[in-house]
C-alpha cells in the first residue's frame, strides 16, 4: 500500500493547467483568472449621493433649522446640471449625481417641505453620505491578480468596471465510464445477477458540482474491446477521463488490461477506506483515473483523487480540501488495523457552541451508498485509532 499523499503526488505531477480562453463574463463564473484585470474606469464613476434628501451647501444649515428653495429634483440616471447656489436645495434621490455648488445631502429624514420650500431640521456635514468617484475602485487599479477564482461577487465587479471579457482556464471535460456486466441503465426488472448502474450519475453529478464539464461516456461491458472503443473514444472527446469498476483482483477487471495496454498507467492500493483500488495514468496524454467499482469507494476516490487533479487542470492554486476539527457526537467509531486511513461518512453540523459535530451517517461499508448520500463530510480516522463521544478529529467538508 502507498500513503494517500504520494497517490495525490502522482496524480498532481500528471495534471495541469488547460491553456487559456477568452470568454464573456457571463461564462466566467467558476473560473480562474490567468491575467490580472485593471480597470479602466473609476467605480463610483462620479461623485453621487448615498441618501435620498436635498443637496445643499453646509453653510446654509450649519444653523438649522434653515429654509431653503427647492430648484428641482434630481433623480438617479440623469446629469447634474444644475448648480446650487446660497439658499438653495436640489432635491435628489440615491445615485444621483452630487450637483455642483453643493457640498452637502440633508437627508430627507430631517427635513420637512413647506410652502413650497424645504426645511432642514439638523445641520448636515460637507461630504456626509456622498460617495467620491473612485471610492470602490480607482481608474488603472488592478481590481483582481491572476489565480483569482471569479465569484458571482467577482463577475459583478467586473461588470462595474466595463470588462466585458476575460482570460480564464477552462473548465476540464470529463468523460465518465461505467464498466460491468452486471450493470443497467435506469429502471426496469433486473435480471438475475444485475444491478442498477449508480456510479455515472454520481460522478457526473460530482463533477457538475465542482465546475467541471462532464461526458457521459456510458456503460461497457466486460468485454476488452468494448472497454478499449469507450476508453479511446473518451480521451479523444475529453480532456481526462474517469472509469469505475474492473481495477481491483477480479478475473474480469479487464479496465486494468486494456489501460496497461493503451496508456502508460500506475495501479495502487492507496492506504485508505474505502476506496483502496485506484489507478491512474495517461492514455494518449489524457489523465485517466481508474477509480474503484463500489459506490462508495467511488465517490471517496473522486475526493481525495481526481478532484485534486481535475481542480489542477482547473487552474485552481489550491486544489485540496482544508480539514476542520470536527467533534465526534455519537458513541464513536473505530480505525481500520490494516493501516488505512479511515474516511467515515459523517454528518456534520455547527453546534451552538461554534463547534463542529460529527455523527456518523449509517453503515460504512463501501457498497453502502445510502450513508454516504446522507454525509456531508467525511471524518478522517487514523489506523489503530477508536474515536468515542467527545474526541476531537480532521474533517473534510464535503457540502454545507
Ligand atoms: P469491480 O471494481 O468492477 O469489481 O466492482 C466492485 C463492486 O462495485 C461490484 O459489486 C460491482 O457490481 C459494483 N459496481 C461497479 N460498478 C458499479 C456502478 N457503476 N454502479 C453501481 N455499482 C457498481
Ligand atoms: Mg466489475
Amino acid at each position: 500500500m502507498i500513503p494517500l499523499d504520494d497517490a495525490q503526488a502522482e496524480v498532481l505531477a500528471s495534471c495541469h493547467p488547460k491553456d487559456p480562453v477568452t470568454v464573456d463574463v457571463a461564462e466566467a463564473l467558476g473560473r480562474v483568472l490567468v491575467e490580472p484585470v485593471v480597470s479602466p474606469e473609476p467605480v463610483p464613476p462620479f461623485p453621487n449621493t448615498a441618501m435620498d434628501g436635498y443637496a445643499v451647501r453646509a453653510a446654509d444649515v450649519a444653523d438649522a433649522p434653515a429654509r431653503l428653495k427647492i430648484i428641482g429634483t434630481l433623480a438617479a440616471g440623469h446629469a447634474a446640471d444644475t448648480t446650487i447656489g446660497p439658499g438653495q436645495a436640489l432635491r435628489i434621490m440615491t445615485g444621483a449625481p452630487f450637483p455642483p455648488g453643493a457640498d452637502a445631502i440633508a437627508i430627507v429624514e430631517t427635513t420637512r417641505v413647506e410652502d413650497g420650500e424645504v426645511v432642514v431640521l439638523a445641520p448636515a456635514k460637507a461630504g456626509e453620505h456622498v460617495r467620491a468617484a473612485g471610492e470602490d475602485i480607482q481608474a488603472g487599479q488592478e481590481v483582481f491578480p491572476a489565480g483569482e477564482l471569479l465569484t458571482p461577487g467577482h463577475l459583478g465587479v467586473l461588470c462595474s468596471v466595463g470588462c466585458k471579457r476575460v482570460s480564464v482556464v477552462p473548465a476540464p471535460v470529463v468523460g465518465v465510464l461505467s464498466t460491468g456486466d452486471e450493470l443497467i441503465d435506469g429502471g426496469g426488472a433486473l435480471q438475475p445477477g444485475q444491478i442498477r448502474d449508480s456510479n455515472r450519475l454520481t460522478l457526473i453529478s460530482l463533477l457538475k458540482r465542482d465546475g467541471f464539464v462532464p461526458v457521459d461516456l456510458g456503460i461497457a461491458r466486460d468485454v476488452e474491446q468494448e472497454i478499449e472503443d469507450a476508453l479511446k473514444g473518451g480521451v479523444a472527446r475529453c480532456d481526462a477521463v474517469m472509469t469505475s469498476g474492473g481495477v481491483s483482483m477480479g478475473d474480469f477487471d479487464y479496465v486494468k488490461a486494456v489501460l496497461d495496454r493503451i496508456g502508460q498507467m500506475h495501479w495502487m492500493q492507496v492506504a485508505i477506506r474505502p476506496a483502496k483500488p485506484f489507478a491512474f495514468g495517461l492514455v494518449a496524454g489524457r489523465p485517466v483515473f481508474g477509480l474503484p467499482g463500489n459506490p462508495v469507494s467511488s465517490m471517496v476516490s473522486y475526493e481525495v483523487l481526481a478532484r485534486p487533479g481535475l481542480r489542477r487542470m482547473a487552474g485552481f492554486a489550491e486544489v485540496f480540501r482544508i480539514p476542520i476539527t470536527g467533534v465526534v457526537d455519537d458513541e464513536g467509531w473505530r480505525g481500520a488495523r490494516d493501516g488505512r486511513t479511515s474516511f467515515v461518512r459523517v454528518r456534520a453540523r455547527f453546534g451552538d457552541d461554534g463547534r463542529l459535530m460529527v455523527t456518523s451517517t449509517g453503515g460504512q461499508g463501501s457498497h453502502q451508498l445510502h450513508a454516504m448520500a446522507l454525509a456531508n463530510a467525511l471524518a478522517v480516522t487514523p489506523p489503530d485509532v477508536t474515536v468515542t463521544q467527545g474526541d476531537a478529529l480532521p474533517v473534510l467538508l464535503l457540502s454545507a
